[in-house]
């Protein structure tokens, strides 16, 4: 039911009102039945002007409902230009402002009344403007344009990063009369301004930690590099000069006045401690270049500790140490490296002997679970302070790293440990306190797999 109709309704009722009112005049003698028939008529049509009626009033509160609900809506969207975050501008096709949010306002560092009317290319820095207008004359050719990144430059305020969206805005006339109603056709922009200063910052560390980053790769592979080839350089003359000094001493031993021999067994004993220093970096920088393949095979673990341990037993009596040595495993066969396993254990038993002064050494074999073992070394030296604790493990890391320390040493053992055991799949950890003692703890797998 429309308006129109209803009034077509009224006309009609109306119209039949003055057709009986007609009658009745022509009629002096008005029959009886006549006058029933049009007062019937007349209550029909009255009827269906009421069901009109009703029905009016329906639409009516039906369009009022309606209404509120438009108001609404249109209540919750400015509030949400308003209120959100981000700046929201609606420009006409010159780029003047037309419509603009608080956030919009508050980038721009000017009151949203002030903004109303001013070009948008006022706010740009006078360097960047030329490439603004060239975008800006492209922009009518497309629908949109996502995170456009330009620099903006806020009413007395200092130039910052800012991302734009625009969108183009069609068939709606703009901030009122300003625009006239062009169904669409193109007649302004919506603009998303994005402060964007404190990702470009962001960035901006991201890739100086990115090159710093590769900066010390670099350095790390010229490192290990430089290590590898001196190691090299070094081992080759001090192998011969070990080999010269032995073959001295056993040719020429009767010879030899005690003086002289003494001198040639300290060369020897200097040159094996300097070899084994240079074996430890050649190791190392083979570790970390992924240089260094294990060689896996069946072999017994309770042999081999008992071994290592008797090897390191005399250092452990020159200090007057205790050195035991516990099993306690059913089945000792493993699959490991037993050079480089029993590389690992010399480092952690003679770093034990080296920093304990009084009490002793105590190595423990156990069988964690059906697929771990585990080897302990315990020690009652001068333990590592908690801070260092997390340090221990990182090459050329000591915790007396002065030159006046009283242990010999470069701080490669248990850099070397660690990436030996990193690559058996196993973890190696330590605890100790401070005065009372160390105990270093191996896990590994009881079958280490390539
Ligand atoms: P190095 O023994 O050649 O100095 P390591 O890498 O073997 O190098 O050990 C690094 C440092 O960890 C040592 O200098 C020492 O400060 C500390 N450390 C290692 N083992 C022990 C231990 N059993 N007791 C006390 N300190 C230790």
């Amino acid at each position: 039911m429309n308006l129109e109709k209803f009034g077509q309704q009224v006309e009609e009722v109306r119209q039949r009102g003055q057709l009986l009112q007609y009658r009745a005049s022509e009629s002096s003698r008005l029959q009886e039945d006549t006058l029933l028939r049009a007062l019937e008529e007349l209550g029909t049509a009255l009827e269906e002007l009421r069901v009109a009626e009703e029905e009016l009033r329906e639409q009516n509160e039906q369009l009022t409902f309606a209404n509120q609900q438009v108001e609404v809506e249109r209540q919750r969207y400015q509030e949400l230009f308003d209120l959100a975050p981000d700046g929201y501008l609606v420009t006409n096709l010159e780029g003047k402002i037309v419509e603009a949010n608080s956030a919009a306002a508050q980038l721009l560092n000017i009151s949203k009344s002030f903004l109303i009317g001013k070009a948008l290319i006022n706010f740009v820095p006078e360097e960047e403007r030329r490439a603004f207008r060239t975008q800006l004359l492209q922009l009518s050719d497309m629908e949109r344009i996502q995170e456009w990144e330009i620099c903006l430059q806020p009413r007395k305020g200092s130039i910052f990063h800012a991302s734009l969206s625009v969108t183009t805005v069609r068939g709606r006339a703009l901030g009122g009369s300003q625009i006239q109603h062009q169904q669409g056709k193109p007649v302004g922009w919506r603009w998303l301004v994005r402060d964007i200063t404190s990702r470009k910052q962001a960035e901006e560390k991201l890739r100086s930690i990115q090159l710093q980053n590769l900066e010390l790769q670099q350095a790390a592979r010229v490192k290990t590099q430089m290590m590898s080839v001196v190691s090299h350089e070094l081992r080759t003359p001090l192998n011969s000069i070990l080999g010269f000094s032995q073959l001295l001493l056993q040719r020429y031993y009767n010879l030899f006045v005690p003086e002289l021999r003494d001198m040639v067994e300290r060369i020897i004993k200097s040159g094996k401690h300097l070899l084994a220093l240079i074996e430890s970096m050649l190791d190392f920088s083979k570790l970390e270049r992924d240089r260094l393949a294990l060689n896996l095979q069946e072999l017994n673990l309770v042999e081999l500790v008992t071994a290592t341990v008797e090897e390191l037993r005399c250092l452990a009596e020159q200090k007057n140490l205790t050195l035991v040595l516990h099993a306690n495993i059913k089945n000792p066969i493993i699959v490991n490296d037993s050079v480089r396993l029993r590389q690992v254990l010399v480092n952690l038993l003679s770093n034990a002997i080296k920093f304990t002064d009084t009490g002793g050494v105590f190595v423990e074999v156990q069988q964690l679970n059906q697929k771990q073992i585990v080897v302990m070394v315990k020690d009652t030296g001068i333990g590592i302070p908690e801070s260092q604790l997390t340090h221990i493990f990182q090459e050329f890391w000591q915790v007396d790293s002065s030159t006046a320390r009283k242990h010999s040493g470069i701080g490669l053992g248990l850099a070397i440990a660690d990436k030996l055991v990193r690559l058996m799949k196993g973890t190696i950890t330590v605890e100790s306190n401070l005065g009372e003692g160390s105990t270093f703890r191996v896990e590994l797998p009881r079958e280490v797999v390539h």
